[in-house]
């Protein structure tokens, strides 16, 4: 018997069509798509195959995984994340030992050459000793699970850049995913953790459009990290007109001022946390009143105190606080710009 395609796992879950519909307009919207193309997308996802999914969790605090588990009820995002075929995850599946290794090499040897490879967590290289999988080091496990991988996904900071597991003294070599496979295409997921809708975005456009998104210099999806937190963020009218809370609970911090002088580290984070949210799009850090700590850049944990400016630390080369916030004014204005170019591009395209 041929295997369920996306549209009949769903159907069997009980979505329908109309529901499917209106998430896809969500996504087409957060992938930067016109939303009149929700239909075609509804249509292509319903006929594509469930795709085999291998998923290793390495060095890593199993926060990207209770990202996308803990979404808030029977989410279709949690409906399309179950129709792929998710064939091992050794956090997740009941089985363990033996059987849970047999049904990952089998799962290899059935889909070789076509599998996504989602890998979390970074890879510890000092010592073969330091990350083990049924006897199998970390490193030796992913590049045997990468040579049959039709794709990779690092999901999370530390899959994409080495995130916690990397920062100083890096007691465990720790590497990302990059740094190893070479030979591969490489969706760098990142986020601590990243927001589950990006994960299921990421996931959509793989099923939708059979190929990897268009991805940023750091092998980002540009669908979703191609705008810094600052561009999109609702108190930056504030940070215009130079309205900023001094402390946490001063009268700015009351009256909802920008957080930059509290560390927020907006201006330089590219991610979609100010236009998708998190918790089914209920809010995100900034909107709790607490300034973006950067998670979803390379190195977010060395560089730099989280309550620190970013013209005092290592994120930016501002000087002063002026001169930052003329570089932040700068880059929001030239992201804007490219991001009108890249959706005028993208809607060509489509
Ligand atoms: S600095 Fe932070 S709080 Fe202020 S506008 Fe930018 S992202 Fe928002
Ligand atoms: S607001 Fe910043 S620190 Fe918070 S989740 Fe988004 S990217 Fe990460």
């Amino acid at each position: 018997m041929n295997a369920p395609t996306v549209g009949e796992h769903l159907r069997a879950q009980g979505i329908s069509r109309r529901d499917l519909l209106k998430f896809c307009t969500v996504a087409a919207t957060a992938m930067a798509l016109p939303a009149s193309l929700a239909p075609r997308i509804a249509a292509a996802l319903e006929r594509a195959k469930r795709p085999s999914v291998i998923w290793l969790p390495f060095q890593e605090c199993t926060g990207c995984t209770e990202s996308i588990t803990r979404a808030h009820g029977a989410t279709i995002e949690g409906l399309i994340f179950d129709a792929i075929s998710l064939d091992y995850q050794h956090t997740l599946q009941a089985a363990s030992g033996t059987a849970a290794e047999h049904a990952r090499e089998q799962a290899m040897k059935d889909n070789w050459g076509k599998y996504l490879l989602i890998v979390d967590g970074s890879v510890p290289t000092a010592n073969a000793g330091y990350g083990t999988i049924a006897g199998v080091s970390h490193l030796e496990m992913l590049r045997e699970a990468a040579k049959g991988a039709a794709a990779i996904v690092a999901l999370g900071t530390c899959a994409a850049f080495g995130g916690v597991p990397m920062a100083k003294p890096d007691p465990t070599g720790a590497l990302p995913v990059s740094a190893i496979v070479k030979d591969k295409p490489i969706i760098n997921v990142s986020g601590c953790p990243p927001i589950p809708i990006v994960i299921t975005g990421v996931l959509m456009q793989y099923l939708t459009f059979g190929r990897i998104p268009d991805l940023d210099a750091l092998g980002r999806p540009q669908a979703f990290y191609g705008q810094t937190i600052h561009d999109r963020c609702y108190r930056r009218p504030f940070y215009e007109r130079g309205e900023f809370a001094e402390t946490f609970d001063d009268e700015g911090a009351r009256k909802g001022y920008c957080l930059y002088k509290l560390g927020c580290k907006g201006p330089t984070t590219y991610n979609a946390c100010a236009t998708v949210k998190w918790n089914n799009g209920v809010g995100f850090p900034i909107e709790a009143g607490h300034g973006c700590i950067g998670c979803a850049e390379p190195r977010f944990w060395d560089k730099g105190g989280f309550y620190e400016a970013l013209s005092t630390g290592n994120w930016g080369t501002a000087k002063t606080l002026g001169a930052a916030i003329g570089v932040g004014v700068a880059m929001g204005a030239a992201a804007a710009l490219s991001a009108r170019v890249r959706q005028r591009h993208m809607e060509k395209k489509a």
